[in-house]
């Protein structure tokens, strides 16, 4: 038997009057009438309450928040992971097909029963738009899933060749000790994946939330619990990062860290498990998607109108808080006054309409709170301050929610703050080179790239296209030709990037698969 073969779930429009429509209008309803919900640590199927509480504001309107949630103390954390170890053995001795349909089951859950929920969820405590929020948290996070249950089928099939009389196989056995995963408030498909992926092979995973994500996490872990994940295989416990990530990462049974956030905690993650090495019984895992600091390279044959609207979709949609966003844009002198691509590009920066995101008009929310709002805006000063001349944007609201607007800067030095630093916001710096200095643009792109996510490149010359892909081949571990540089698709482009954006184990593929697995060859002579 196989898994059904999964295709991508189809994103669903959202048109006013439509039966999706009226279904999200009628969960935020519910959601903004019953709000704050209280969310608490899960633990051996159990709800534990610890009475240390924070809360989830929500971005767009900051004097209300989404819900108050019980951080985990050491002991709960304690329990959660003394339980996982214990649920562990039946879980990896499950038939994987078992574990699949699980992962089946809350696909669908979460493409029917609950998708207007996690939508709804999202888009209050994220700040994201109705569109950006069906993406993530319905459509990405069901393909995770059905494709997870493919990629591990398919995994398993890798098999080394016997001989006569003998048969040769492998065994993908999980990882010996618990996986501790670490997702993001961006993504909330991310949670999903970071704790999917390890359990689908059978591993058992503490997972901590980002607080800014708490509540639709919460939501994805319930979902998981009604499709049949057994108590304690996956333990939900919210909680401040330094401390739990601190206590789970010396325990001696810390098998992973699966992770998405910034680079420079997982720098710190990493050195923390060096310092505990001595204290595990086996090399842990260290899987990570960090920073980027993602550009698009016009070149003089580019289509000039596609390079425009690609770069406000890859710099602006979600406010610019995807690790793949396009925060540098590098483009020729001919293109940029004459050929009519700096016109273009304001026009259409000028015309994006910033607020509330439950007012569906509007294709830019807020940034995700106030330590965001205020670095974003920080940074944007010092740029000024540094020279850079703000073309379009600049301006910044906090009265009601954490409104950005979204600002495109011109600067003459390739190595400016804002050419280098991530800054994870609406924020795009572009860098007009001489139509001469092609080629040394791209070597000056690739020594400024300490990240490497993602990049695109522009031309309608086909040559150049695969030229460049070429040079730019370390730059980026996902380059797009003649299209934004994000979205990327679970199935269809495998996601990461090198350098300091991680480890590039490729989420949305089977490569993610191998890092939660250790592999057993097994010889039987006969
Ligand atoms: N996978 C997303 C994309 O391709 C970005 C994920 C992230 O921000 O971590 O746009």
């Amino acid at each position: 038997f196989t898994v059904p073969p999964p295709t991508n779930e189809p994103t669903k429009n959202y048109a006013p009057g439509s039966p999706e429509r009226v279904a999200l209008e009628a969960a935020l309803k519910d959601i903004q009438q019953a709000l704050p919900f209280e969310v608490p640590c899960v633990v051996n199927g159990k709800e534990v309450r610890t009475g240390n509480l924070d809360k989830q504001p929500i971005p767009s309107t900051h004097a209300k928040h989404l819900c108050t949630f019980h951080n985990a103390t050491p002991e709960v954390l304690k329990s959660a992971i003394d339980g996982a170890l214990k649920a562990q053995k039946q879980w990896e001795s499950l038939p994987w097909a078992d574990r699949a349909a699980i992962f089946l089951r809350a696909a669908d859950l979460a493409a029917t029963k609950y998708r207007y929920q996690l939508v709804a969820a999202t888009m209050l405590g994220q700040g994201k738009t109705i569109w950006q929020a069906e993406i993530d948290a319905a459509c990405e996070l069901i393909d995770f899933w059905r494709f997870g249950a493919h990629f591990v089928q398919e995994l398993y099939a890798i098999q080394p060749k016997s001989s006569e009389g003998v048969w040769n196989r492998v065994e993908y056995r999980p990882l010996e000790g618990f996986v501790l995963a670490v997702s993001p408030f961006n993504f909330t498909a991310i949670g999903g994946n970071l704790v999917g992926a390890p359990a689908l092979v059978g591993n058992v995973v503490v997972w901590k939330p980002a607080p800014a994500a708490t509540y639709a996490s919460y939501i994805v872990f319930k979902i998981l619990v009604e499709a049949g994940i057994p108590p304690g295989v996956i333990q939900f416990v919210p909680g401040p990062a330094e401390e739990v990530v601190g206590q789970a990462i010396a325990h001696p049974s810390f098998a992973a860290l699966h992770f998405t956030g910034s680079t420079h905690v997982f720098r710190k993650l990493w050195k923390d498990i060096g310092n505990n090495i001595e204290k595990y019984r086996a090399y842990p895992r260290i899987v990570g998607e960090t920073g980027g600091k993602n550009w698009h390279v016009v070149h003089p044959s580019a289509d000039v109108k596609n390079a425009v609207m690609q770069t406000v979709r890859g710099a602006f949609e979600y406010q610019g808080q995807k690790c793949s966003a396009c925060s540098r844009l590098y483009v020729p002198r001919s293109l940029w006054e004459q050929g009519g691509f700096k016109q273009q590009l304001l026009d259409e920066t000028a015309k994006i309409a910033v607020g509330d995101v439950t007012k569906f008009t509007n294709f830019l929310g807020p940034v995700i709170g106030r330590p965001a709002w205020d670095r974003i805006t920080s940074t944007v000063a010092k740029a000024k301050e540094e020279g850079a001349q703000v073309l379009v944007g600049g301006g910044a609201d906090d009265s009601t929610g954490y409104f950005v607007q979204p600002t495109v800067l011109l600067t003459t030095d390739p190595q400016s703050l804002t050419m280098s630093q991530e800054i994870f916001g609406p924020v795009l710096t572009v860098y007009v080179y001489e139509d001469s200095k092609w080629e040394e643009t791209l070597d000056l792109l690739d020594s400024t790239s300490i990240y490497a996510l993602t990049g695109a490149i522009f031309a309608q010359d086909r040559n150049v296209l695969a030229q460049t892909a070429a040079r730019l081949r370390h730059a980026a571990g996902n380059v797009y030709l003649n299209d934004k540089c994000t979205g990327a698709v679970v199935g269809q482009q495998p996601f990461g990037g090198g350098r300091a954006s991680g480890t590039n184990d490729k989420s949305g593929s089977i490569g993610i698969f191998y890092r939660f697995t250790s592999a057993r060859a097994v010889k039987e002579s006969f």
